[in-house]
C-alpha cells in the first residue's frame, strides 16, 4: 500500500499546524515536515503531527546543527529523518529511523544503475530515490527497476520527478513505492508532477490513467480539460503528460502497457509517425492521414483513431453549415487541413485548398477530389473559410492567411487557432461583417470530449472542459 504523504512546508509552527489540519481532512496518511521551510527552526517541536507517520527533512550545509535538530525531531515524535546518501550524517542515526535519500535532478539512469543506488541506500535506512524523468525511456527504466525492487518485499520509495514523471506518482502503488509525496494545495507543489493530497485521495490506488504525448508539451491545455471531465463525471481518473522526443516514440506502446494507461492523445509532431507503431488504425484516421487518439485494450493492443474530425464536424455544425451543399475554402495543407478536407469532401462539400506552398495544396486536393487555388486567384463566394495554418497563433506569423476581400456577409469563418481566441483573421472577419466566426477552442474541446468518451464510455461534460480550458491541471 502506498501512503499519501503531505509535504508540510510552512514558515511558522502555527502555519505548519494549520497545513497539517487541512492535509488530514483531505486524506493525508503521512507527513513530511520540511524543517528548512521555517523562517527560524523552533525550539519546541510539539508542532510535529502525532496522528500519522512523520518524516523530518532539513536540507542544510550546517551538519552539526542538523545533527542536533534531527536528534530532537526523533525524540519529539518524528518517525524518520531524511538524510541524503552523500551526507556526513549518514550512519549517525539508527537505520530504522532514517530515510536514506538520493536525488538526480537531471536524468534517470539505467534500471541496473537504479538498483545499484537502492542497494547502497538500503544499507543506511529506508531507501528513497527520485529521478528526473524526461520521456518514455526514463519511464521504462523506472518501471524495470521497480519490478526487481518489489521482488525483495522490502519497503522502498521510488519517484519520477518532473511533469513527465507524474505517471510514476499516480501509479505509485503499481511501482511499489511506500510513499507518494503530495502537496497540500496546488500552489504549494514543490515539484512539477506533484499532485495534491485531495487529488491522490480521490484517485485511490488504482485510477484510470489517460495521457498526451507530443514534443514539446508545455503549452497543451488538454490535461486541464480532461481532468475537469474526470472530476465532473465522478471518475477516479487522471490525464498525464508523457512528452516524447521523436527518437523515443517507439517506446510509447510499452509505456502505455506497463503503466496501464487506457488511452493517449497524440499531438505535434507525432500524429503521423505514431501510425506504424499501432496494431490497427481506424478508417477515419487513415483517411485523415493522422492519429490523434490511441485506445489501449485490456490485452495491450493499440488502436489509433482521429477525433479532430469530430471536433471539426462539431464546429461546422455550430456555424450552421450543412456540408453536403457547402462551398468551403481550406487554408493550409498540413495535418489539420487534411482532416478538414477529408471529412468535408466525404460529406459532399465542394472544397478548395490554398496554401503557402501550392505544391502541397495540389497534392492534398488531388487525393480528395478538391480544387487547389493559389492565394492570388481566390475570390469571394465561399460559405465557409477555414484557417488550418498557425498564422495568427501566438508566437507565429500574424498574417491573415486569405485575402480580406473574400470575407463577405454570406461567409462563415472557422479559425482553428485557439491561442489567442481573437486572431487577425477573426478580427478582419468581424470588420467585414461575416455571418459567423469561431476560433479553434470549440474544435479543441469537441475533439477532447470525443477522446474522453472513447476511453471511458461516458459522455464528457463539455461545460466543465470549457470552464477548465484556461485553468490549472
Ligand atoms: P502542420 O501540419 O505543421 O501544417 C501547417 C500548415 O500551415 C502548412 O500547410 C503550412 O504551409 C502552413 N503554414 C505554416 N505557417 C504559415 C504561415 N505563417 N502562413 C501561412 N501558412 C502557414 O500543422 P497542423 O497540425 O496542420 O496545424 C495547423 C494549425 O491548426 C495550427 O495552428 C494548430 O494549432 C491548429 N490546430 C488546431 C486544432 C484545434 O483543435 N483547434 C487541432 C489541430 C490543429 P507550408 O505547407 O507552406 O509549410
Amino acid at each position: 500500500m502506498t501512503l499519501i504523504c503531505a509535504v508540510i512546508a510552512a514558515d511558522t509552527p502555527a502555519a505548519a499546524e494549520a497545513m497539517k489540519v487541512e492535509a488530514l481532512s483531505a486524506g493525508a496518511e503521512a507527513f513530511e515536515v520540511r524543517l528548512d521551510a521555517f523562517a527560524e527552526i523552533p525550539d519546541d517541536f510539539s508542532f510535529l503531527p502525532t496522528e500519522k507517520p512523520v518524516i523530518a527533512t532539513l536540507r542544510s550545509e550546517l551538519d552539526e546543527e542538523r545533527r542536533e535538530i534531527f536528534a530532537k525531531a526523533l525524540t519529539s515524535g518524528a518517525t524518520y529523518v531524511d538524510i541524503e546518501s552523500d551526507s556526513v550524517l549518514r550512519g549517525v542515526f539508527p537505520k530504522s529511523r532514517v530515510i536514506c535519500s538520493y536525488h538526480d535532478f537531471t536524468k534517470t539512469p539505467a534500471a541496473w544503475d537504479i538498483l545499484r543506488i537502492f542497494r547502497d541506500l538500503s544499507s543506511s535506512g529506508l531507501p528513497k530515490a527520485a529521478f528526473m524523468v524526461r520521456g518514455p525511456a526514463d519511464l521504462l527504466e523506472i518501471w524495470k527497476a521497480a519490478v526487481v525492487l518489489k521482488q525483495s518485499g522490502d519497503p522502498f520509495i521510488l519517484i519520477g520527478m518532473g511533469a513527465a514523471g507524474e505517471v510514476t506518482r499516480i501509479r505509485a502503488a503499481d511501482i511499489g513505492s511506500m510513499i507518494s509525496y503530495c502537496a497540500v494545495r496546488p500552489e504549494f507543489a514543490s515539484a512539477p508532477g506533484q499532485i495534491t493530497v485531495a487529488e491522490a485521495a480521490r484517485l485511490g490506488d488504482d485510477p484510470i490513467i489517460t495521457a498526451i504525448t507530443g514534443w514539446p508539451l508545455e503549452h497543451t491545455r488538454s490535461p486541464q480539460m480532461h481532468n475537469a471531465a474526470f472530476r465532473a463525471a465522478g471518475i477516479q481518473g487522471r490525464y498525464v503528460r508523457i512528452p516524447s522526443p521523436a527518437a523515443e516514440l517507439p517506446l510509447l506502446p510499452e509505456v502505455l502497457r506497463c503503466y496501464r494507461i487506457r488511452g493517449a492523445n497524440v499531438t505535434i509532431p507525432h500524429k503521423q509517425t505514431v501510425m506504424p507503431l499501432l496494431s490497427e488504425v481506424l478508417p477515419e484516421a487513415k483517411s485523415a492521414g493522422a492519429v490523434n487518439t490511441i485506445l489501449v485494450d485490456p490485452a495491450g493492443r493499440l488502436t489509433g483513431t482521429n477525433t479532430d474530425i469530430a471536433g471539426i464536424s462539431a464546429t461546422i455544425a455550430e456555424l450552421r453549415i450543412t456540408p453536403s451543399n457547402a462551398r468551403v475554402l481550406v487554408a493550409g495543407a498540413g495535418g489539420a487541413a487534411r482532416a478538414a478536407v477529408s471529412c468535408l469532401t466525404a460529406a459532399g462539400a465542394a472544397v478548395s485548398v490554398t496554401n503557402r506552398t501550392m505544391e502541397k495544396a495540389r497534392t492534398l486536393a488531388a487525393e480528395f477530389g478538391a480544387t487547389a487555388v493559389p492565394r492570388d486567384e481566390l475570390s469571394a463566394g465561399y460559405d465557409l473559410i477555414i484557417n488550418a495554418t498557425p498564422a495568427g497563433m501566438s508566437g507565429f506569423s500574424q498574417d491573415i492567411p486569405v485575402p480580406v476581400s473574400i470575407l463577405t456577409p454570406d461567409t462563415a469563418v472557422f479559425d482553428m487557432v485557439y491561442e489567442p481566441e481573437m486572431t487577425p483573421l477573426l478580427a478582419a472577419a468581424g470588420d467585414a461583417g461575416v455571418r459567423a466566426a469561431v476560433c479553434g477552442k470549440a474544435m479543441l474541446i469537441a475533439q477532447a470530449a470525443a477522446s474522453f468518451t472513447l476511453w471511458t464510455g461516458i459522455e464528457a461534460d463539455a461545460a466543465a472542459m470549457t470552464a477548465a480550458f484556461g485553468g490549472s491541471p
